[in-house]
């Protein structure tokens, strides 16, 4: 998956550069101003020419789980992270999908409770991956973020738990937001069909998760940190653990998990039924699939960038105080729901205190956070109540706000995958969304 689009050469300079800042034209026009006087967004040329010097990835992302793992050592091309000749209303993709929700014979409990979820039309990876989990199929779910993924697995691992209530099934997710996300939706959808749930995440008191374990969960969400800890700990067998979902497993294989997955795995049973998903397929997540999974049917709707919906841009900073940058944008119009990402915990806690002392609603999320924090945060911004948050990369992926305005790189992402899933927070659901990252 790359970001596609070339930067266009011969379009007026000044309309492609002011669109970086906003929607409308009249603000973009106000967004222009405002940008030439300060951090200039960069002209193509200039961004090719900084990326002869290249990004080297060696930064580390922040965040216990990256500092298990190994990160990828590609450098940075920086002429990637703009596609300014996307138009942000181009006429997107269609698919039409092959079936209805009640073509694929749900129980009518279930049927009513996908319905009473507002889901009408299956989304594409939805429409091709629940017949095959319905058959029992293994199956490699290749797809964009935002494209409705997590439903596509429990609607028919929910149907499956109606049918053979003695059923338990865990999901592995890379961070704790994105397992409290999953199990949310699990509870969305099983409302009043008696099906219990727990979540397995760091970040909180391990022994009420060993007294939920004491009782029968139909589905157990967990990080692979916290589910290898309880396993330790014999508070968790899964034994008779048949079905297993590995969510963002490509994240998860980032992160440096691999090691867990593959002892968790190998306590489960041998004839499991086992749905990989992931946003990428790299060499590495083949030999995963080639390992865990047997004879798996693949599904890939990777129909386009997610990066499309993202009209990306550059800000050169030209020894200026980024903060002061950064600050003139989050005042502009338009600016209402932003994503900032820094490199470190502590740039990232310190920017926010900075920005709100400068009078701009900032919360922050990052892994020196105690759980219940970062879950306020969250939800301070999701509800608007903070007009951006500053976030290390533990918030990059998987993570589905709605409507997020725009994503700014503050400091440069590790890896162009990384880059990816930033800006991936915004331009969801097709619609459209703004990128702008800060290149020194
Ligand atoms: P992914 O895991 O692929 O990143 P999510 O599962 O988080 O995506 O879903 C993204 C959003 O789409 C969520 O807000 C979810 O409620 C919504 N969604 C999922 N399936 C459907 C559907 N069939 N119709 C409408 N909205 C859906
Ligand atoms: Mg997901």
């Amino acid at each position: 998956m790359s970001i596609s689009s070339r930067p266009q050469r011969g379009r007026a300079g000044g309309a492609v550069r002011s669109s970086h800042y906003s929607r409308s034209a009249s603000s973009r026009r106000h967004g222009a101003s405002g940008a030439r006087t300060q951090g200039r967004p960069t002209h193509h040329g200039g961004a090719r020419t900084r990326s002869r010097g290249g990004y080297n990835s060696s930064r580390r992302a922040q965040g216990r789980p990256q500092q298990r793992g190994r990160r990828k050592d590609a450098p940075i091309d920086i002429s990637r992270f703009i596609n300014e000749n996307v138009a942000p209303n181009a006429t997107p993709d269609v698919y039409e999908p092959i079936h209805t929700f009640s073509d694929f014979a749900l129980l009518p409990q279930l049927a009513q409770a996908v319905a009473h979820k507002g889901y009408v039309t299956p989304t594409p990876i939805q429409d091709k991956t629940i017949p095959h989990i319905l058959r029992g199929c293994d199956i490699v779910g290749l797809a964009n973020t935002g494209s409705g993924k997590t439903a596509a697995f429990l609607i028919p691992l929910i149907q499956k738990l109606l049918l053979v209530p003695d059923e338990q099934i865990l999901v592995l997710a890379p961070t704790r937001e994105l397992a409290l996300q999953i199990e949310e939706e699990f509870v969305g959808l099983t409302r009043s069909l008696r099906l219990h749930s727990v979540v397995l995440v760091g970040g909180m008191p391990i022994g009420p998760q060993m007294r939920r374990l004491r009782s029968h969960n139909h589905l157990i969400v967990g990080t692979p940190g916290r589910v290898m800890d309880l396993m330790e700990r014999r508070s968790l067998s899964l034994a008779h653990t048949k079905t297993v979902v590995l969510d963002e497993a490509d994240r998860m294989l980032d992160m440096g998990f691999i090691g867990d997955m593959r002892t968790i795995l190998a306590t489960m049973s041998q004839s499991r039924h086992t749905l990989f998903f992931s946003a990428t397929l790299s060499k590495e997540i083949e030999k995963l699939v080639h390992e865990f999974l047997c004879d798996p049917v693949t599904v890939s709707v990777r129909t386009r960038d997610t990066s499309k919906n993202v009209h990306q841009s550059v800000i050169k900073v030209n020894g200026r105080d980024k903060v002061d940058i950064l600050h003139e944008l989050l005042v502009q119009k338009d600016f209402g729901k932003v994503i900032v990402f820094g490199r470190t915990k502590h740039g990232v806690e310190k920017l926010s205190r900075l920005l709100s002392k400068r009078g701009i609603k900032s919360e922050s999320i990052h892994g020196n956070k105690t759980h219940n924090q970062r879950v306020r945060s969250l939800e301070a911004f999701k509800r608007g109540r903070a007009q951006a948050l500053i976030a290390t990369d533990v918030a990059a992926r998987g993570l589905d706000i709605p409507n997020v305005s725009h994503v700014i790189n503050f400091d440069l992402p590790g890896t162009h995958d990384d880059y990816i899933h930033r800006i991936g927070r915004t331009g969801r659901a097709d619609k459209s969304g703004f990128a702008i990252t800060l290149v020194d």
